[in-house]
């Protein structure tokens, strides 16, 4: 199923840090540095305007002085000519010329004139004062000497129009003169209102007569600047200063970037932001996806494609994803080496099989190779996976259009096939793989073919579950192998119950040595007349005194390690008592143990041996290991084990000869040193013509190859004669004496009797 982008990947840990790494690393920078930029640009036009107003009410301080000079000149003109007081009014308020007498000091006091002022009036001078006028405006009074007419003009200068005149109308601005030694006398151009907080902020300015100043009224920030106009030095006038004063907003045009600046760090943020969450989506969009398949993959193992279109390095990835998925699932679904479906995929698919109600009987066949282990041991694993290889392609030939074929695992294959008549099928497919495999590989270490035990189960007669169908048919394919390999078996309930009877014994027989049930018993070999050796055999007798044959225990024990510790325990056993015999002086030749396969290929079976001798004391001329015919030809590494043993001088034996597949002139490479003649062939002597012959050819062959030949199974008399006329070495059987238990033994030796059944039995009668 393809997947598209999911909503909420921006949620997740990956897209939080990568916003705030944004954040951190552009954001917060445009934001800071904006900000400073912002409180820069507002101190700086502060600065700036304070310095503009500075020199505007310099230059207006310079032209205000100017004018006044000129009124100064028309006063002077008005003196001195005939000149009408209405003449010059333009530039004052109100004139009136006052007559200089003895009343004037009384009348120029009275208006404010000061003792100094008046001495300068009369020097010629004129003297400028400040005045409240009626209505407690304050107002520039001039006085000037006619001096011809022995009066003085007196003259209120029209400030507030000079004012005027100089700036233009000043709506939101201040402009006045201020009084210097007191800054509540303000004369401005309009009526502007005169506020508390500029008089406090003119009284604390005044301190210093000319600079800037600045105050706060009513939430708005004002910048002002005063220039002392030096009338004293021109007049004899009291200091007088020309004030400019503007609220702050009015600065260049400042009061729009307040909100502009902050409008656009917003815009530039919330644009940013807005960038970085597409790019978060670009990226993490695909990520959430790829991830989200990756899950999917990994927990149910099903198809999984992913589309990924942004045309980058994710696009990419989202083709090298989907032929990954595509290699991972028919990784998980087929087996490497055969190509054949695996172990789970065959599960899944049985199982879906099953759950089907439409579909009627679904067969399973366990197939298990023959010998493989001996293949892959003997010729190495190259040639066990060519040869597992040539195995699939024959068994898919084989199922063709009618089953589905696995490989569990190892040598073990499974088919399933369903359909009305898939009873008959499975044998026709049984069949046919068992005739397909049996026809040569031409491998190199494996030229022959190979047989297979195969075990037959049915749904839904023998059961509905995948697990159950398995086991049945695994223990159906067990019955195969046990009825002699190289066969199909169906599975029938008892062979359930068989089965389960052998695992519960398995696990009785773990415990076998801890809880001492074990023991050995030994039976005579004679050469001739002699007592030459005794063959250990082990035994069983579990807890309530029941005796389980070694015929039940001892494959069981081979299908385990177990064997490998039951192996060592036995010639342990034996050795000690070989050791006491000997201490006694009644010790036979040589005492023989069973070795089975497991044991040789064991990585320490050498050194357990010397272990075990060197503990009992005993040399290893005195022993003798016998190894079925089935072990020798496990290959390479048995081969050098059965030398090492035999240079060390331990004597080994090739049990049931015959038995095996094998020929004599297969093991002429094989070090060994008797032969033992398997029972079946001796228990047809004399009689049976065929019988007398393998045992002649034998005798004759492991003679020729300079090997002793022992014949096991010697139960009558007329056996032993054959035997002994053929030329056998040394025999061994219930006619020579049965296996007994150690104190029996002890007996035989020492009454050092020929070990004949019947003395055995009077030795034993007689303890
Ligand atoms: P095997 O090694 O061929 O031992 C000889 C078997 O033949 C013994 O059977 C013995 O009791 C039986 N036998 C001896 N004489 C006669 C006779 O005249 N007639 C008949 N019918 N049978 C005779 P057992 O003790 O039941 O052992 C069976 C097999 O179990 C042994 O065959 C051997 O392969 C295996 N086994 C016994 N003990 C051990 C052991 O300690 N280790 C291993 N690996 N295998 C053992
Ligand atoms: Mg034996
Ligand atoms: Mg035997």
């Amino acid at each position: 199923m393809p997947l598209r982008f999911a909503p909420d990947y921006l949620r997740g840990r990956l897209a939080q840090r990568m916003l705030l790494v944004f954040v951190v690393t552009s954001v917060a920078p445009v934001l800071v540095f904006g900000l400073f930029s912002y409180w820069r640009l507002f101190q700086d036009a502060g600065a700036m305007h304070a310095r503009e107003i500075h020199r505007v009410s310099h230059t207006a301080s310079l032209t205000f002085l100017t004018e006044l000079q000129e009124a100064d000149a028309q006063l002077e003109s008005f003196s001195s000519a005939n000149v009408h007081p209405h003449e010059i009014e333009g530039v004052f308020s109100a004139i009136r010329v006052l007559p200089y007498g003895k009343t004037l000091p009384q009348i120029l006091a009275a208006n404010g004139v000061s003792r100094s002022q008046l001495a300068a009036v009369n020097a010629g001078h004129t003297a400028i004062i400040w005045s409240h006028g009626t209505y407690g405006h304050p107002h520039l009074l001039m006085f000037r000497l006619i001096p011809g007419r022995k009066e003085v003009i007196r003259a209120r200068l029209d400030a507030a129009g000079m004012l005027q005149k100089i700036s233009g109308p000043h709506e939101r601005g201040v402009l006045a003169l201020v009084d210097l030694s007191n800054p509540n006398f303000l004369i401005g151009p309009s009526a502007n209102a005169v506020t508390p907080s500029l008089l406090s902020a003119l009284s604390s300015a005044t301190r210093t007569p000319s600079g800037s100043f600045s105050w706060t009224a009513h939430g708005t920030h004002w910048t002002g600047s005063i220039w002392e106009l030096f009338l004293p030095g021109t007049f004899s006038a009291p200091p007088v200063g020309l004030m400019i004063a503007e609220p702050r907003s009015l600065a260049a045009g400042l009061h729009g970037l307040r909100w502009m600046i902050p409008l656009s760090l917003f815009g530039a943020v919330a644009f940013a932001v807005f960038v970085a969450i597409r790019q978060l989506q670009r990226y993490l969009g695909p990520l959430a996806v790829l991830a989200a398949a990756t899950r999917r993959l990994t927990e149910t193992h099903e198809h999984t494609i992913v589309h990924i279109d942004t045309g980058d390095e994710l696009a990419a990835l989202g083709t090298d994803f989907n032929r990954m998925a595509e290699e991972l699932l028919h990784r998980a679904r087929y087996d490497g080496l055969t190509g054949l479906v695996n172990r789970e995929f065959f599960r899944q698919s049985l199982a879906s099989r099953l759950a089907n109600p439409s579909s009627q009987t679904t067969v399973l066949l366990y197939i298990d190779l023959d010998g493989f282990k001996k293949i892959n041991d003997s010729a190495g694993h190259e040639t066990g996976d060519a040869v597992l290889t040539a195995v699939a392609v024959r068994l898919r030939a084989c199922a063709e259009g009618t089953a589905l074929v696995a490989r569990l695992g190892g040598d073990e294959f499974v088919a399933a096939l369903s359909g009305p008549d898939a009873a008959r099928k499975a044998d026709s497919l049984a069949t046919c793989i068992q005739h397909a495999l049996q026809s040569p590989f031409g491998i190199k270490g494996c030229e022959r073919g190979i047989s297979a035990s195969i075990g037959i189960t049915e749904s839904p007669g023998d059961g509905v579950s995948v697990d159950v169908l398995l086991k049945n048919a695994d223990i159906a394919m067990y019955e195969a192998k046990k009825a002699g390999r190289n066969r199909f078996a169906r599975f029938v309930p008892e062979m359930f119950a068989r089965r389960q009877e052998e695992l519960a014994l398995e696990t009785q027989l773990q415990g076998a040595i801890a809880r001492d049930e074990l023991y050995v018993v030994y039976q005579p070999i004679t050469d001739g007349e002699q007592l030459s050796g005794l063959e250990a055999l082990l035994r069983w007798r579990q807890a309530g005194g029941n005796e389980v044959g070694p015929d039940v225990f001892i494959p069981l024990a081979e299908t385990t390690d177990l064997i490998i510790d039951f192996g060592q325990w036995v010639l342990r056993r034996a050795c000690s008592d070989f050791s006491s015999w000997s201490a006694d002086g009644i010790a036979p030749n040589y005492i023989s143990v069973n070795v089975s396969p497991r044991q040789l290929v064991a990585a320490n079976f050498l050194s357990m041996i010397d272990t075990e001798l060197a503990i009992a004391g005993i040399s290893p001329s005195k022993l003798q290991v016998e190894i079925t015919e089935s072990a020798v030809v496990e290959g390479k590494h048995v081969e050098q084990v059965l030398g090492a043993l035999h240079s060390r001088g331990v004597r080994i034996a090739l049990d049931d000869f015959g038995t095996g597949y094998s020929s004599l002139s297969e093991l002429h490479h094989l070090t060994f040193d008797v032969i033992k003649i398997d029972k079946s062939f001796v228990m047809d002597l004399p009689d049976s013509r065929i019988a007398m012959q393998i045992v002649r050819t034998i005798i004759s062959m492991g003679h020729g190859l300079g090997k002793d030949v022992l014949a096991e199974g010697v139960e009558t008399e007329g056996q032993r004669l054959v035997l002994h006329r053929l030329g056998c070495d040394s025999m061994q059987g219930y006619l020579i004496g049965r296996p007994v238990n150690v104190d029996a033994v002890r007996k035989i030796l020492r009454m050092q009797l020929i070990p004949r059944s019947e003395n055995i039995s009077h030795a034993l009668n007689s303890r």
